[in-house]
């Protein structure tokens, strides 16, 4: 094994649109498990839109990352040496130890991996991970899904979309997305099940609503904000439902963008618009997993993934899912090993 280990740090705080230079590729060495310890080698590493937030000195439901400082985040990896009886060698361990190659630890925090009869480690980051656990709790507790109702997802490619699409199916909805490419597009209908898509990037957004959603919408599943929002709100059907998850068109912009001009709709239209953060539901973990995993096993949920090589090209995998190079879970692979 290596004795030298990789990670990378928060060399500074972008303004606007991060870069390269806002992140440093540092060496150390392995370091060594003591008394109840084990060491773990990551495998797959999580990339979300939520560590553009952590770039921020700003007080958040997450503390922001240190300069200087090894950044964090979702993990799987291996244990490769243990000191700790609990862990043993060859173990799959999931972990918050993201954004570098090896760890030390004493057990507490890690989760278990996926099952390998349902599908690989990997999915534990997305699929049957953060991402679409998020989509399930945002559809199920805050847009309440009626058989035969329309549902509108932005970000409809992306690890949370794809999976509330996919989710909304299932149960009996029609189902529109948007996204960022034709490719994407095509994929939603071709591959995801989507009714209905449309390439946001075209600039009409209110227009393809009206086309694609023509009975309106009943549940806007809102992970992008902005025009997305603005376009979608007036477009509910009465007493519908917007579970807003996130916010992803306003990121990287320095200034609080303005509210939604159709904000007033929702009186009219009697709409209920909830935000939600995941980590506040975990309790109801378990009844997500019974539902989804054996859909998961069987292929009726399809699921993609994004995978990038090498720990250097974290920051450039960042900045891509921040510009929509991924279809599905974005993932950096560190590991060569980890099939
Ligand atoms: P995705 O896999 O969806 O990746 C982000 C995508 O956002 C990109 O692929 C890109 O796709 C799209 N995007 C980027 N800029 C814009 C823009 N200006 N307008 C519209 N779309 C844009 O990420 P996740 O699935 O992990 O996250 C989706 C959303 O859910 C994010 O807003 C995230 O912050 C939020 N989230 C919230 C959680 C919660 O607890 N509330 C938990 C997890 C995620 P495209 O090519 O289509 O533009």
């Amino acid at each position: 094994m290596s004795e030298t280990s990789r990670e990378i740090r928060l060399a500074s705080r972008p303004e606007g649109q991060p870069t390269e230079e806002n992140f440093e590729l540092a060496e150390v060495a392995v370091p060594a498990p003591g008394d109840g310890e084990a060491l773990v080698r990551n495998a797959y590493l999580s990339v979300d839109p939520y560590m553009r937030g952590r770039m921020r000195d700003a007080k958040s439901y997450v503390p922001p990352f240190k300069v200087g400082e090894v950044m964090d985040g979702g993990a799987v990896g291996r244990v490769v040496r243990s000191n700790n009886p609990e862990l043993s060698e060859g173990d799959w361990v999931q972990s918050m130890n993201g954004w570098r190659e090896h760890y030390v630890t004493d057990g507490s925090g890690l989760l278990p991996v996926a099952d390998p009869g349902v599908a690989p480690v990997s999915a534990s980051l997305g699929v049957l991970g953060m991402t679409g656990f998020t989509a399930w709790v945002g559809l199920t507790q805050f847009g309440k899904p009626k058989e035969g109702e329309t549902l509108f997802v932005s970000g409809a490619a992306g690890a949370v979309g794809s999976m509330v699409g996919q989710l909304a199916k299932l149960r009996g909805l029609r189902t529109v997305g948007s996204a960022g490419s034709e490719e994407k597009v095509a994929l939603l209908t071709s591959e995801l099940g989507f009714d209905a898509a449309f390439n946001y990037k075209d600039g009409d957004i209110g227009g393809a609503l009206s086309e694609h959603a023509p009975d309106g919408i009943d549940i806007y599943f809102d992970n992008v904000g902005g025009d997305h929002l603005e376009a979608a709100l007036t477009r509910m059907n009465v007493f519908g439902r917007i579970p807003l998850c996130g916010a992803i068109s306003g990121y990287n912009e320095e200034q609080t963008p303005p509210g939604p001009r159709s904000f007033l709709t929702v009186l009219p239209s009697r709409l209920t618009i909830r935000g939600f953060i995941v980590t506040d539901h975990y309790d109801l973990y378990p009844e997500f997993l019974a539902e989804v995993a054996p859909h998961v096993k069987e292929g009726e949920i399809r699921f993609l993934e994004t995978v990038v090589d090498g720990i250097e090209n974290m920051p450039g995998a960042f900045l891509g899912l921040l510009d929509g190079q991924n279809t599905g879970k974005m993932l950096v692979n560190v590991d060569d090993d980890a099939g």
